[in-house]
Order: structure tokens, then C-alpha cells, then sequence
């Protein structure tokens, strides 16, 4: 077989090619600690499915030969805990990492090698020698979904979390409420989930069970899913059904997306909605919207008025301002971190938030702006990883997004041009965001797809090693991988 076929997506740090090679057949041994049963047992699943080779546990007492060992190494210190080795020699495979999150990664490059080397007649698969050694550049490698314009049944989550993990992506950003559906059945208010409008007329929703199963599904995955819950803005959705949060003297059918600001009662039901979807995600990350938001009702409103004459606000930006303070620090008071978009950087953030910047409407990167604030940020710059943005001239576009094909993702730097090295350490990483305005479920896969691979290498592979005609070959070889698992 020809090594030059080993197509590792995003592209490990260090890798060695050596000598010979490790015979995978159904002689093959898994051995692992008990803590790392959840990935060896995907990992055999994995190579029944993919090369019809049955391989068993290794009893402690048996030899050494033809196994796979999969070990936990020590993990003191500044070590980071996504980082592995992967070692093929002719006898054996040994994947080492501090954590099972490396080890999982560690077990994601092994199979994209089995994947890259095909199974001969004699069901056994030749894989070349080799040693690599790897970590992510970024510690936030993250995909947002938006489940509210467009709905994706929980299969069809599942299988993008397959997708994600396969490249070490290790955050998913749940969008399941927005002005044109309220997609969580809340236990507490479950009527907002009755309202479906605009673009997307698709029924659906997601009930505490099922938001459950793929926060453990994912889990297993090493993916943290993490929930957005809109406010103030693009609320038309929730206050169609609870019409008592709008601002004063708006009637009941009035098509409204702000939430009014000065009734105590918009303050509490969100506390209600925090704690409750608190207790379905344990993410150590609740993510609050903030953006977007028209103030329009907000000037005239009798509460709004009131609440910032009694609060000292001079204006609406900052009543604004004041409210989503109180939420994060409410989201802070349960030991978790919020997240907000940028929104009116200059007038500050809450203490401990995170900023998602994704836009260069109004003074430049919105992720640049945040770091020179001195705000962690995660750096979603639409330009950059917007995969609602078409990638082909034959896609349904709207008039304000520009084609995104996948050369730019991969140019794109989640770093922005111009920080201090301080300023660097603040952004943590980036997100690929797939808005669903004009992406169906059975569109999502070819929205994805290809371009989560060129986003997966920006956010994991070091800079020195980024190559796009190196990464156009190997992902040639990803992209038949994935239309014959039923990807489309
Ligand atoms: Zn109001």
C-alpha cells in the first residue's frame, strides 16, 4: 500500500513515518483501561462497520502481540488534556494521552488511517508504521447549529455530532430559539414550543428527554453542548404566546421581537427558563443571544422608562446593558459561564462573559474589538465560518451573504490581524455557525460538508502546517469516505 494515501484531517502536529507495517485483522486485540471502555467499544464498532473486522478485549494476561492498547499516561501538570501519541509498530498500536479526551482523539486519527488504507480480500487491513504526536492549536473548536428557522430531527443531530467528533470539534452550540420557533418543550411553559412561523413552517421541537439524550450522546463523544437562549431580541416567537412580556400599550397581535425590559416579570421568567435548562445541560456554558435587539418600544414603554429612571440608566443601550447583566450574573450564580454576541462593545460586558463575535458591521472584527477590551471571545467572524453563506454559484442565497467557498474558511485565521500576544491568548478559539434560514434538514449535510474539514484543520492544526493544496488531497479522500457512510 502506498503511505502517501494516509489523509489525516485536521493535520496531527508531528507524524513519522517508520518501518513495516501492523496487520489489522480479526486476530487483533483491543486492550484498555475500564475508564476508556465508551471509546474502545465505539472504536471496534467503528471497524466492524467499516471493514467487517470483529476484534475482542484483551485479557491482562495474554501476550503482547498483534493488540491495540489504548492508556492513560500521567497528567500532572501544564499538560494539555486533549493532546495523544499514536504509535504503529508491526506488533502493536499504542495510543497514550493524559485524559480520555485524548485518547479519543488519538482512536479518531487511527480510524481515519484504517479509512485511508482499503481492506484487502483476506479482511485485514495494512496499516503503515508511524508515530505521531498532537494537540490543538485552540481549545474552543466549535459548531453552531440553529435548530429554530429550520428543525433537524434528533437523528440527524447525531449524525452531525459523528461528523464533529471525527474531527476533534469538541463544542456544540445549540440555537434552538429565535423569532420563528421556541424549539425546547419546557416543562415549566410548554406552550412556547406551539408557535412555528416565517421562513420555517416545519412543526417540531425538542422535549427535556430528547435535549438529554444528546447532551450524553455527544458526551461520549468528547463534544460539550452548550444552549443559546435568545434575549432580548429575536424573542417574536415566545412573546407570541406570552404576549404579558411585551412593552406597554402594544396589543396582543402585534408582531413584537423585544421582550420589555422594565417589567419584573421579564426578568423572572428568564431566571425560570435559566434554571430549567440549567438542570438539561450540565455545560459548564449557557449562551444568552444579546443581539440584534430594537429599542423602538423600549423609548416610549412606561415600564422601560421606569426601570431606568429607578436604575440610574441614561438610555436604552443601557437599560439593555443592565438586563443582560443581571442574567449573566444570574447564569455566574450557578457556577456556569455565560456567552453573549457582541453587542455594544464600548459600553463594557459582565465580568467572567465570553463574547462571540461575528460580525464587522459597525468598527471593524467584532473578536478583535473584544480582545483589545480585554473580553475572552470566541471568534465566529461570518466571513471566516458562516456555513448558511453559500459555497457554490448554484445555491439559494440572501442578498447579504457573500460566497464562502471552502479556500476562504481555510484562510481564515480565528486569531485576527493585530493583537498584542496578550490579546492573542484571549481568543480562544472559533465556531462555524450554520444558520438554517435557507437550509432544510436535507440540506444540512451539504452545507457542512466540506467545508467542516477546512474549519476543523484552522481550529486544531498549528499555522506552520496549514497547506491548502496538501489539505485539498487529503480531503478528496475524506469526501468519498463520507459519501459512502450515507453523508450527503
Ligand atoms: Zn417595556
Amino acid at each position: 500500500m502506498n503511505n502517501t494515501n494516509i489523509s489525516i484531517i485536521p493535520a496531527p502536529k508531528k507524524m513519522r513515518l517508520t518501518k513495516g507495517f501492523f496487520a489489522l485483522d480479526s486476530n487483533s486485540r483491543i486492550r484498555n483501561n475500564r475508564v476508556l471502555d465508551t471509546s474502545a467499544n465505539q472504536f471496534r464498532k467503528f471497524l466492524k462497520e467499516m471493514t467487517g473486522i470483529a476484534v475482542s478485549r484483551k485479557s491482562s494476561s495474554a501476550g503482547i502481540g498483534n493488540i491495540i492498547k489504548l492508556e492513560l499516561s500521567s497528567s500532572d501538570g501544564d499538560i494539555n488534556r486533549e493532546s495523544y501519541e499514536l504509535k504503529i509498530t508491526p506488533s502493536a498500536i499504542f495510543i497514550k494521552a493524559p485524559a480520555a479526551a485524548g485518547i479519543f482523539y488519538g482512536i479518531q486519527t487511527l480510524m481515519q488511517i484504517i479509512m485511508s488504507c482499503p481492506a484487502s480480500a483476506a479482511s485485514c487491513v495494512n496499516l503503515p508504521c508511524l508515530e505521531i504526536e498532537d494537540a490543538p492549536r485552540f481549545e474552543w473548536r466549535g459548531f453552531m447549529l440553529d435548530s429554530s428557522r429550520h428543525f433537524q430531527d434528533i437523528a440527524t443531530i447525531k449524525k452531525l455530532i459523528d461528523a464533529l467528533a471525527f474531527y476533534k470539534i469538541n463544542r456544540l452550540h445549540w440555537h434552538f430559539i429565535d423569532g420563528q420557533s421556541w424549539r425546547f418543550k419546557s416543562e415549566k411553559y410548554p406552550g412556547l414550543a406551539d408557535f412555528i412561523s416565517g421562513i420555517s413552517t416545519e412543526k417540531g421541537c425538542y422535549t427535556v428527554k430528547q435535549m438529554r439524550d444528546v447532551v450524553q450522546y455527544a458526551a461520549e463523544r468528547h463534544i460539550v453542548v452548550y444552549p443559546e437562549l435568545e434575549m432580548p431580541g429575536h424573542s417574536r416567537a415566545a412573546l407570541t404566546i406570552k404576549p404579558q412580556l411585551k412593552c406597554h400599550g402594544i396589543s396582543d397581535n402585534a408582531v413584537v421581537n423585544e421582550y420589555c425590559l422594565g417589567r419584573a416579570a421579564t426578568a423572572k421568567f428568564h431566571k425560570e427558563i435559566i434554571r430549567e435548562i440549567a438542570t438539561i445541560f450540565p455545560a459548564p456554558y449557557i449562551h444568552l443571544g444579546g443581539d440584534e435587539a430594537s429599542d423602538a418600544n423600549w423609548k416610549s414603554c412606561k415600564y422601560c422608562k421606569a426601570a431606568m429612571i429607578k436604575n440610574g440608566l441614561e438610555n436604552t443601550a443601557l437599560l439593555q446593558k443592565d438586563f443582560m447583566k443581571k442574567m449573566a450574573e444570574y447564569v455566574h450564580s450557578m457556577d456556569k459561564i455565560s456567552i453573549a454576541w457582541a453587542d455594544k462593545l464600548a459600553l463594557g460586558i459582565p465580568a467572567g462573559q465570553i463574547v462571540q463575535g461575528w460580525s464587522d458591521n459597525d468598527n471593524g472584527n467584532e473578536s478583535y474589538n473584544a480582545a483589545v477590551k480585554g473580553f475572552k471571545t470566541i471568534n465566529s467572524y461570518h466571513r471566516g465560518v458562516y456555513f448558511d453563506y453559500p459555497q457554490n454559484a448554484d445555491e439559494d442565497k440572501y442578498q447579504w451573504m457573500i460566497d464562502l467557498p471552502i479556500e476562504k474558511v481555510y484562510a481564515f485565521d480565528p486569531v485576527p490581524a493585530g493583537l498584542s500576544p496578550e490579546q492573542e491568548k484571549l481568543v480562544l478559539g472559533s465556531e462555524a455557525c450554520l444558520w438554517t434560514e435557507l437550509v432544510p434538514q436535507e440540506k444540512v449535510f451539504r452545507k457542512v460538508f466540506p467545508r467542516l474539514l477546512a474549519f476543523a484543520e484552522i481550529v486544531w492544526s498549528e499555522k506552520s502546517k496549514l497547506n491548502f493544496e496538501d489539505f485539498s488531497k487529503r480531503s478528496a479522500i475524506h469526501c468519498g469516505i463520507f459519501t459512502k457512510s450515507g453523508y450527503n
